[in-house]
């Protein structure tokens, strides 16, 4: 079994884990037996967020019996005193505990710091102090405040996007969190559903000691592939090297990661999905893309008013309605019989 150490929280746990974010599509009893299955098997360490609609609440069900053996991560995305205590009286309820092992800012637009016009540091170490949470953390999606935040030295965890798909400054994040004796925990280790290879996944990740990936898991199938990485975690290979490259070379560029923090669109197109339509016509089954429904999501493009809110918010600096525009044509050209 491979356990990550979270920097100087000093939390051990093992390579796998669990991420919270897809319990919101299943019912509570299907989450439950998820959960307990995870934890049964080895997961003990759970990430969530007050914007994870009913998540923690999930969790805190699943959980609560075992609190003091698992550790819990969750997040804010406060930005005011008011809403920050609000968010972690919310959180702390629905997990059914009296703390939480890490609490993060959930990807904010600035770095949080002490004597900022926010305020909200200051409600962390406050928060610390009462015994409520005990490391803080932070999570984002742009390489500029995840460096402030590592520069800052006033966070113990960095939760940021890493997969074998990652650029060379990505990477680079992830030796200057270890030189600060910080936890890394990667989000999106699938590439938001990309990768459809989690072995050599799991094996790229775990070329760096640092990094807890945390898998975000809905289905029995998937936890079971994930379970099976404790006893027996996949190491690199050359066969898993060259799956590596080859997607490495067939999503080069930039792609979308589908994580949806460009959105509200006000004309509703689901800008996370319909701008990566056509890898995911390829990479995944594509009877699931084809039904009435995605067709009437992926028509919404052609309202696009262009009103440019999508590029503002895109981490990854995509022209986001260039990319929508290219994967609508692709999809239209695919039901009238393109091969796939
Ligand atoms: S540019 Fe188009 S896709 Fe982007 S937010 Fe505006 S309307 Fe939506
Ligand atoms: S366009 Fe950018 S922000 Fe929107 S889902 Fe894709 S990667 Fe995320």
């Amino acid at each position: 079994m491979e356990t990550v150490r979270l920097g100087k929280t000093e939390i051990v746990t093992n390579r796998n884990g669990f991420g919270a974010l897809p319990i919101q599509r299943i019912s509570d009893e299907e989450a439950v037996s998820l959960i307990c299955r995870a934890y049964d098997q080895g997961m003990t360490f759970f990430d969530t967020a007050r914007f994870y609609t009913d998540s923690e609440h999930k969790l805190g069900l699943a959980l609560k019996k075992v609190r003091d053996k698992v550790f819990i991560a969750s997040k804010t995305a406060a930005v005011t005193r008011a809403a920050f205590w609000q968010d972690l009286e919310t959180t702390l309820g629905n997990l059914q505990t009296d703390y939480l092992d890490i609490y993060q800012f959930h990807n904010p637009e600035f770095c949080p710091k002490p004597g900022d016009e926010s305020g909200v540091y200051e409600c962390m170490l406050e928060a610390k102090e009462q015994g409520k949470i005990r490391h803080i953390g932070i999570t984002n999606h742009r390489l500029g405040i995840a460096e402030e935040a590592i520069e800052s030295g006033l966070y113990e965890t960095l939760q940021f996007p890493f997969c074998y798909l990652a650029t060379p400054e990505e990477i680079r994040m992830v030796s200057r969190c270890q030189e600060a004796d910080m936890g890394f925990i990667a989000m999106k280790a699938l590439s938001g559903g990309l990768i459809t290879n989690s072995a050599a996944a799991y094996a790229f990740v775990a070329q760096y000691e640092n990094v807890l990936p945390i898998w975000g898991v809905q289905q029995a199938a998937e936890l079971e592939e994930f379970l099976s990485y404790i006893e027996n975690p996949p190491m690199m290979t050359k066969a898993l090297q060259t799956i590596i490259d080859e997607d490495r070379d067939s999503l080069a560029g930039n792609f979308c990661r589908g994580c949806g923090y460009c959105l509200p669109c006000p004309v509703g197109i689901e800008i996370n999905n319909c701008a990566r339509m056509s890898l995911l016509l390829r990479r995944s089954p594509s009877e699931l893309q084809l039904t009435e429904a995605v067709q009437e999501k992926m028509s919404k493009i052609e309202n696009c008013i262009h009103c440019g809110q999508c590029v503002k918010k895109c981490p990854y600096h995509l022209d986001t309605p260039e990319l929508l525009a290219r994967n609508l044509q692709d999809y239209k050209e695919v039901l009238a019989g393109k091969a796939l």
